[in-house]
């Protein structure tokens, strides 16, 4: 069965050398669904806690949030960095609190300082896709990811390998040696 979890994702960006409107920067919400496969935790009845997903994903995703995606080859990158520079934000601000732990992927970079996350490809629903499933896969059994931004829309599914050990008692994955790290129940 599956556990489905749903974010908004808030962020800029443009389709650098794209003959369209989208060659201009402009914003969207975007809605990203995370689909994850597993057998029933009898213990809980669940297959996964959706807030532990939550979690999980949004460690790594808040990058995005209120964040502007540009294409590493877009000259806007050059230039919004020199503003940001000469406005002393560049390395990060007081009020810029609401950060993720900086990554960096074949597909993205995560800049969370200046809130800016660079891309190999431009930054599609599909482009989005392809870099979700990148940072998330080792840490969750996803089935299938959607993301929704405009009118554009697109999702992919995957195979699930295998079934992740969880707590009969909170739901959430063990770590390595058998332990629950929220409640401390034991394998
Ligand atoms: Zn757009
Ligand atoms: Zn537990």
């Amino acid at each position: 069965m599956r556990s489905i979890t749903t974010f908004d994702i808030q962020y800029a960006h443009r389709f650098y050398g794209f003959k369209g409107e989208a060659q201009y920067l402009h914003g969207h919400t975007g809605v990203l669904t995370i689909e994850v496969e597993d057998t029933i935790n009898k213990g809980v009845n669940m297959v996964f806690p959706c807030n532990e997903i939550q979690k999980t994903a949004w460690a790594v995703l808040k990058n995005f949030d209120h964040a502007l995606i540009l294409r590493e080859d877009d000259p806007l990158l050059p230039a919004v960095l020199d503003v940001y520079e000469k406005q002393g934000i560049k390395n990060g601000h007081p009020q810029n609190t609401m950060k993720g732990a900086a990554f960096k992927t074949e597909l993205a970079a995560a800049y969370p300082d200046c809130r800016l996350v660079v891309t190999k490809e431009t930054m599609t629903v599909e482009g989005m896709i392809k870099i979700v499933y990148d940072l998330l896969k080792d840490k969750l059994n996803i089935a299938k990811i959607t993301f929704t931004s405009g009118v554009n829309a697109a999702s992919q599914e995957y195979q699930v390998k295998g079934t992740i050990d969880r707590c009969p008692l909170c739901g959430i994955a063990l770590n390595e040696k058998g332990v629950c790290p929220k409640c401390g129940y034991r394998k």
